[in-house]
Formats: C-alpha cells, structure tokens, sequence
C-alpha cells in the first residue's frame, strides 16, 4: 500500500503532524489507543501548553533548534486550535494551561483534526523493518498479526521517548534514526524523582515545602515533597533534569529569606523556647524533627547569638543532597537527549542528509521544563513538519 507520508506514533506530535500534512497520510501506533500520554497528562486535564513558553524552557545541545518552531507555531496558535473546538481552560499556576474538564478533550480535537485532513489512523500496528531505496521508505508493519508492506515517500518518526516504558515507550525512533545515519545525544530519565539508596526521608514522607532546588547552578522555586524514596515535587522534578548521578541538589528551604527575622524576634519574644519549637512555627514539624537531628539543632532560643542563628540559617538555606538515583524511566516524565539536532532542519524538522525523512516531538533531542512545555514542542516540531511536507507534496 502506498502512501504520500508515514508517520510512526500517535501521540501528541505525531497526531498534530498528521493534521497538517495533507495527501495520503497514515499514522500507525503499536498502542491500542492514540495520544496515551495526553490522557494521563496533568492529572488526566492536561497541562497542553504554557503562556510563557520561549527557547529559554528547553534543554537541547543546540538550545538555538527549537526557536524557529516555537516562534511559528506558538502556545498562542495551540490556544486558537482549543478555542475553535471549544474546549475550556484554566491557568493553574505560573502559566500552566490545563482543560475544565479532562485531557481526552484534546485526543478528540486532534482525531477530528485529522480526520478533517484525510488521514488515516491503523492502531495496534508496529513497524518491523524500515529501509530507502533512494525515493521512497519501504515498511514492513504487523496490523492485528498480518504482515503488511507500506511505502510512502515521506516518513516522520514520532514515537516519542523512554519514558513510562509500561506504556508502550521504546527506543525506536532512536533506532530508526541511527539507521539512516543520524546522531544521537545520550538519553536519560528527566522530570523524574530523585532518591537515596538509605530511604532517609521515609519517615517523612509526605511532607512538602516551598523551596528553590538547585543543581548544576539551575535553580527552580516551588514546591518539594519528601518521599518514602526521596525527593520529589515540581522544584527536584525541574532540577533532575538537570541533575546528573554523582551530583549535588542543594535545596534552600527559606526561599524568602525570611527566617532569620523571625528567629531574632522568636529571641526577644519567646526566650524560653526550645529552637525546635520556634521552628515548627515556620515548617511542618516531622520535617523540624528531622532537621534537628541532622543538624543537630538544640538549645533554647533566648539563648542563641546571632552568629549562631545566622549558620542555622545559612544550614537551611545550603541543604546539601546527595541523592543516589532517580526512579528512572519508569516514572520519568520525559528523555532527556534524543535524536541530534545537527541532522534536523530547525525550520522543518528533516534530515539533512535524507529528503523525506523527519524527526519530531519528543525522539528529539528537544527537552522542556515542567509546565506544559513539552507539549508545546510536540505541537509546534509536529506542525512545522506537518506544514513542510503539505508544501513539498503540492
Ligand atoms: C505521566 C506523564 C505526565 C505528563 N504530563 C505532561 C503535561 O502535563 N504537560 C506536558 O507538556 N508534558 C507532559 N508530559 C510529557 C509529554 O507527555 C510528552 O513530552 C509528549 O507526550 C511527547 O509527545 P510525542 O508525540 O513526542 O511522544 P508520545 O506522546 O510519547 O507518543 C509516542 C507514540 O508513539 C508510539 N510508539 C512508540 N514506539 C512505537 C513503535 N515502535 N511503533 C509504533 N508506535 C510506537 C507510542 O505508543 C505513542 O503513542 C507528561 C509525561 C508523562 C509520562
């Protein structure tokens, strides 16, 4: 059967892609649903874009690649798309955009989307072996446990990246890539927990603070959560991608910079508190207790020097981790690394060295922050590409 386009894996960029590529597309998923992910984003809301997205909430080895797809298919442009199917939205928190009501709103827009531009969908199909013979790609797909040979004259590889591997994520985009002489940049789990080899916070686990995580001198401010494991929450999920194993996450628990105010004051007005207790006043108090220990923080207030004060202070703001791990790509959000952009065109998302063929979404090596980010890229590297091949079919 022959095609004008392939495109391997229907999720985010892939779906996106297909809307826009015009002539014959087929888009084959080995899941037995489309967009997976997309469902169990956010929360089962989806957080699809943010209104703050630029180049800057990348990690990439070339962080200029991603800016000319963000700049012409823009977090505003996806904004249209929702608005025109009229699905609602809301703004969490530091421009996240989640739906009203549930992220199959946005599976449903991009099928009928799709099914708008003529293209067709195969599920529970898988591409066996893939070869060029110099005009046009030869597939040879298991549908339903039928062999099928495909060929078409452009194919986008969209198969995402490591993460969630229960979910049907493989390195096959990597695979397929390296076949046809692109590069690849060494992948690792990103957005994902951190953990010590010791559980030392389990006796804490479900505490959370506000505080700036940092690692590799990135610094985020939000939230982080103790776990039986070890770190989490949004702060040590942005850090991890940072965060390579070996290294330091440092967290500052007094990101306002407001406790030693309230310590010199505790002083003068609860002289004969313990610090301890002073201190359950600003955190919660199981964490209190393990930093007491740790630090080996005791005395009464009233009897504290300020210099005193002052290292308990710098202590808490200086909290140097050393985490073991993380809990890899089984809960990893997303992969870090991916398919080199130095084979990719910026504008198009084709290889440089093999018309016809394209890398998009995730399988590039394009990571966003938290927040809505890595949505953002799948729709705007699958549009771009989308929009190339509708041109270059014409
Ligand atoms: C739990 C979780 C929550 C997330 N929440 C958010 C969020 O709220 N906001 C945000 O911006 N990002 C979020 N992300 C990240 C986001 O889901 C991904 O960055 C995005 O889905 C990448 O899109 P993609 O189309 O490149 O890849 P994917 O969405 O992973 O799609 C790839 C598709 O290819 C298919 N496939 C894989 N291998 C093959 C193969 N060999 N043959 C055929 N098909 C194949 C898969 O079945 C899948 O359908 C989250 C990720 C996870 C895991």
């Amino acid at each position: 059967m022959d095609f004008d386009t392939i495109i391997i894996g229907a999720g985010a960029a892939g779906m996106m892609c297909a809307a826009h590529s015009g002539g014959r597309t087929l888009v084959i998923d080995h899941a037995k649903a489309p967009g997976e992910k997309i469902r169990i984003s956010g929360g089962g809301r989806c957080n699809f874009t943010n209104l703050g997205t630029t180049s800057a909430n990348f990690i990439s080895e070339n962080p200029h690649f991603c800016k000319s797809a963000l700049k012409r298919y823009t977090q505003w442009d996806f904004l249209d798309l929702i608005g025109a199917h009229a699905i609602a939205w809301h703004e969490k928190t530091l421009g996240q955009l989640f739906c009203d009501e549930s992220a199959k709103q946005i599976i449903a827009m991009l099928l009928k989307e799709m099914e708008r531009a003529g293209a067709e969908l195969w599920l529970k199909t898988s591409a066996r072996k893939i070869s060029h013979d110099g005009a046009r790609f030869h597939l040879s797909v298991e549908r339903d446990g039928t062999q099928v040979a495909l060929s078409a004259r452009n194919l986008v590889l969209a198969s995402g990246g490591k993460s969630i591997p229960k979910m049907g994520a493989s390195g096959f985009a990597y695979d397929i890539a390296q076949q046809f002489g692109l590069g690849l940049v060494e992948t690792r789990p990103a957005l994902v927990p951190l953990t010590f080899a010791d559980q030392r916070y389990a006796p804490i686990s479900g505490v959370a603070v506000p505080a700036v995580a940092c690692a590799n001198g990135v610094a985020f401010e939000e939230a982080v959560l103790f776990t039986h494991r070890g770190l989490s929450g949004p702060a040590v999920l942005q850090v991890s991608s940072y965060w390579s194993e070996g290294e330091e996450v440092v967290l500052d628990l007094d990101p306002k910079g407001t406790l030693f105010t309230h310590l010199r004051s505790a002083r003068t007005e609860q002289g004969k508190r313990d610090v301890t207790t002073v201190l359950t006043q600003v955190f919660p108090a199981r964490l209190v207790q393990h930093l007491s220990e740790e630090m080996g923080i005791t005395g009464r207030i009233g009897d504290q020097s300020d210099a005193a004060l002052e290292a308990l202070c710098a202590r808490v703001q200086g909290w140097v981790q050393r985490p073991t791990g993380s809990e890899g790509y089984r809960t990893a959000e997303v992969t870090l690394g991916g398919v080199d952009t130095n084979g990719l065109s910026s504008k198009t998302m084709e290889a440089k060295t093999l018309n016809g063929l394209y890398v998009i979404g995730e399988a590039v090596d394009v990571t966003g922050w938290l927040g809505g980010y890595n949505f953002q890229w799948a729709w705007s590297s699958g549009w771009a590409a989308g929009t190339a091949i509708a041109a270059s079919t014409v």
